[in-house]
């Protein structure tokens, strides 16, 4: 077993409780680093690329790498592309071997999100693709001191999410419920009572961005309601270029590029298996 749909992950993630960690991905050592971590643990798990890091690694590459890299394991694993900004630009990733793809219209208006959402489905149901979908904007936590960090944060609306699912089809949602992509600058306050009601009203797979630094107890919780599916990028990052600056400085002058990376890509593994324990993956594979 090693490659398959995010359908296949997800409907085994609901119905046994727990959620499939999905880690971006930009470069060799960190993608060694989610898969080593996912087998160590014998977990599920999601290897997903944004648009800029499709175009970074190359997506033929990048699918490449991870069939290359998860061939001979015993996990299921997910190569998925995150906020896939155009029809256009989602569609490509068909052609690279993507499994399950998301297509972010939710800069759009509802109807316009709709038709291009529902245009999506129609060409990756034909490719047996999954399709995740977004209704409410999930924004950026703000990063700067003086920032505040609901200005960019949207609540998606139940009754929206309801008929976006309907009216395309969709296999999973992301709806935003209070979190948002990277640092947050006091705890998110989830709004468990949207995400109850969205769960009741769409009962398909959820998905919960900006994993960075939602507590451990409000991602529990939120996978008892629903959630299936929970996205991690800046921590992996942040862990990556914090530890590479320590031993670069530690090592000045020592041009051995393997023995440089190698603890960045340990700290990652590590920071890695925290977060599949969180989603209570491990051992679900
Ligand atoms: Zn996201």
């Amino acid at each position: 077993m090693s490659i398959v749909t995010n359908t296949e992950l997800l409907d085994r993630a609901k119905n046994g409780h727990y959620a499939v960690p999905a880690f971006n991905t930009c470069n060799l050592e960190y993608m060694q680093a989610i898969v080593f971590a996912a087998e160590e643990l014998k977990s599920p798990v999601i290897i997903s690329a944004a648009k800029s890091e499709v175009d970074y690694m190359n997506g033929h590459v990048f699918v490449a790498l991870v069939k290359a890299m998860t061939a001979d394991l015993h996990i299921p694993v997910g190569i998925h592309l995150d906020h896939g900004p155009t029809h256009e630009e989602t569609v490509r990733c068909l052609h690279y071997g993507f499994k399950s793809v998301m297509y972010d219209g939710s800069s759009h208006s509802l109807e316009e999100n709709i038709a291009v959402t529902r245009e999506v489905v129609k060409v990756a149901h034909a490719c047996g693709v999954h399709v995740e979908g977004e209704v409410g904007v999930i924004g950026q936590a703000a990063n700067g001191p003086e920032g505040k960090q609901n200005d960019m944060i949207g609540i998606a609306d139940p009754k929206e999410c309801e008929a976006f699912v309907k009216e395309t089809g969709i296999d999973s949602l992301a709806a935003a419920i209070g979190n948002a992509h990277g640092i947050y600058k006091k705890k998110p306050e989830l709004r468990f009572d949207i995400l109850e009601e969205i769960e009741r009203r769409t009962n398909i797979p959820l998905v919960l961005h900006g994993g960075t630094g939602i507590p451990e107890e409000d991602l529990r919780k939120a996978i008892t309601m629903g959630v299936c599916k929970i996205n991690f990028s800046t921590v992996m990052r942040k862990g990556c270029l914090e530890t590479l600056v320590d031993t670069l400085n530690k090592n000045v002058g020592d041009w051995d590029l393997m023995k440089q990376m190698t603890p960045a890509r340990e700290k990652m593994k590590e920071i890695a298996k925290q977060h599949i324990i969180m989603c209570m993956s491990d051992h679900k594979a």
